[in-house]
């Protein structure tokens, strides 16, 4: 190893896998999630076979992989691209998601404004609206039918407890000078656009949309594929130095590479250099039958918006183009060491409560079958503010730290880390993302002991409001507990 390069390992200690546990070989994609599923048989792409020179090495074909090699394909086509993925494209969080494609994150407008200042937080907001009308169009473009509707956001209080988090919500728009895209609706009005049990208020906005996103993946990875890209599945990356050229060792060969682009979200806490700078959660999903129209009118759900509470352990619903009805939430627990397992994406309580929560909100709907239960991991920074980064000197780009929101973002980011690996000094690459650095979480066991804390600390919270129906300062509170 020359003095110049650096290295980046996947386990600290030799070829390790990335990997911990044995996920599904690229046949059974389908098992991962019902988006996959629903594409029928899926033939899987080959693995690299020996050595390779390119100009770009992109690791990882999920969405962040996909939007930048894509957007890197429509700056400049002479660039020799390739996509290296451990499994198959959209085999991670991108082939799993809830659908919501949506211009937030995590980090709300108020956190985002203190630490960057309003201008950049609002700009960032402006581009992220933007970047939900791009996603449609670059399907559209590409003959992608991902069933991409622009149906809007509705935001609940269900129940008192919730009001001032919603409320919180309102204020943060209002203090960024954005509130005209919202719509506050009070309970006649909510209960008009869907009829939940409980709900006190709520918060509407036209600017979100929802997609198939097993189809969106795949089709992406077809059009990167079109566009001249090769992408490598069953092809996973040991180990990465960096330099110029940057060497990626993979366990099918060795790729030099310009540039090399991590993109693997949550994946990324699996290799050694990269462990702490993001969790891996857990985040689970239960789906319905289909619903007949009569029963979809039963609770007036005639639009296929994305619709939450303000629960502080998350719930969050969809409804798929045939009529599903999707719910997701959190409260699978962290694995100790940011362990992932595919066992741990089956947490029957968790899918449990799932359901229970969907018959708390519908009891008209009580008795529908849920056919489908799965479930994946998003990454999250210690700030909960996404990272993108190029240094061209050691050869790498990389971005994550979407914390569940990152079907949209992923969008954004192609597009910025396209621009930066091709100099282009334009607004994307001036985007407060673009250098942000997170603090690290915490080395074992005090991640562990910090992280199962606040996660039933939240857990406790809920169900306090639940019983109480005293009113929390809970948003504020979350963020507190997760600066910890
Ligand atoms: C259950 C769930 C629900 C979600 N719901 C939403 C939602 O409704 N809206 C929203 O905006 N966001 C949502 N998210 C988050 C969103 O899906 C992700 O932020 C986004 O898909 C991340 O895309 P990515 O390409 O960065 O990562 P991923 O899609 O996770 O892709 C990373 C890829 O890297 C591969 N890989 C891992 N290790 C290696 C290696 N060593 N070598 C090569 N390849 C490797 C993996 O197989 C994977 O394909 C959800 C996430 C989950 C898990």
């Amino acid at each position: 190893m020359s003095p110049a390069r650096s290295e980046t390992d996947a386990a600290g200690a030799g070829l390790r896998a990335v990997v911990v546990a044995t996920p599904p070989r690229a046949q059974d994609l389908g098992s991962v999630s019902y988006w996959l599923e629903s594409l029928g048989p899926i033939q899987p792409r080959p693995s690299l076979q020996g050595d390779l020179e390119v100009d770009v090495a992109v690791v990882g074909a999920g969405f962040t992989g996909l939007w930048t090699a894509y957007e890197l394909q429509r700056r400049d086509p002479t660039l020799r691209v390739v996509l290296l993925e451990s499994e198959a494209a959209g085999f991670g969080a991108s082939g799993r998601n809830g659908s919501w494609c949506v211009p937030e994150l995590n980090a709300g407008l108020d956190l985002l404004s203190s630490r960057f200042g309003r201008d950049r937080a609002v700009a960032l907001h402006r581009a992220l609206s933007a970047t939900v009308e791009e996603v449609g169009r670059s399907l559209a473009t590409e003959g992608i039918d991902a069933a991409f509707d622009r149906s809007g956001v509705l935001l609940l209080a269900r129940g008192p407890y919730q009001l001032p988090l919603l409320e919180e919500h309102l204020r943060s728009y209002q203090n960024a000078g954005i509130s005209g895209e919202y719509s506050w609706l009070d309970r006649a009005a909510a209960q008009a656009r869907l009829d939940v049990a409980g709900v006190e208020a709520a918060l509407y906005t036209p600017n979100g949309a929802t997609l198939h996103p097993g189809r969106a993946v795949r089709g992406l990875a077809a059009a990167v594929e079109r566009r001249g890209a090769t992408i490598y599945e069953g092809t996973r990356v040991l180990r990465v130095k960096e330099g110029s050229p940057a060497l990626i060792e993979t366990d099918h060969g060795r790729v030099r590479a310009e540039v090399v682009v991590l993109a693997l979200e949550a994946y990324l806490s699996q290799l050694a250099s990269y462990r702490r700078r993001v969790l891996p959660v857990y985040s689970l999903i239960t789906l319905t039958e289909p619903l007949s129209e009569r029963q979809l009118a039963s609770v007036n759900w005639s639009e296929r918006m994305c619709v939450a509470s303000m629960r502080l352990t998350v719930d969050y619903l969809a409804r798929t183009e045939d009529g599903r009805i999707l719910v997701g939430g959190r409260g699978a627990p962290y694995n100790y060491g940011s362990r992932i397992t595919s066992s741990s994406e089956h947490h029957p309580a968790t899918h449990a409560n799932l359901q229970r929560t969907f018959e708390e909100w519908f009891p008209a709907l009580r008795g529908v079958r849920f056919t489908h239960s799965w479930g994946g991991v998003l990454g999250m920074p210690r700030d909960w503010i996404p990272q993108i980064g190029f240094d061209r000197e050691k050869g790498v780009a990389f971005a994550y730290g979407y914390t569940g929101h990152g079907v949209a973002t992923t969008n954004l980011v192609g597009r910025t880390l396209a621009d930066l690996i091709t100099g282009r000094d334009t607004e994307l690459t001036a985007l407060p993302l673009v250098g942000h650095r997170s603090p690290n979480w915490e080395p074992e066991p005090f991640r562990w002991l910090g992280v199962r804390y606040v996660q039933r600390a939240l857990a406790r919270l809920d169900a306090r409001g639940v019983r109480t129906g005293r009113p929390l300062r809970g948003g504020a509170l979350a963020r507190r507990l997760a600066a910890h």
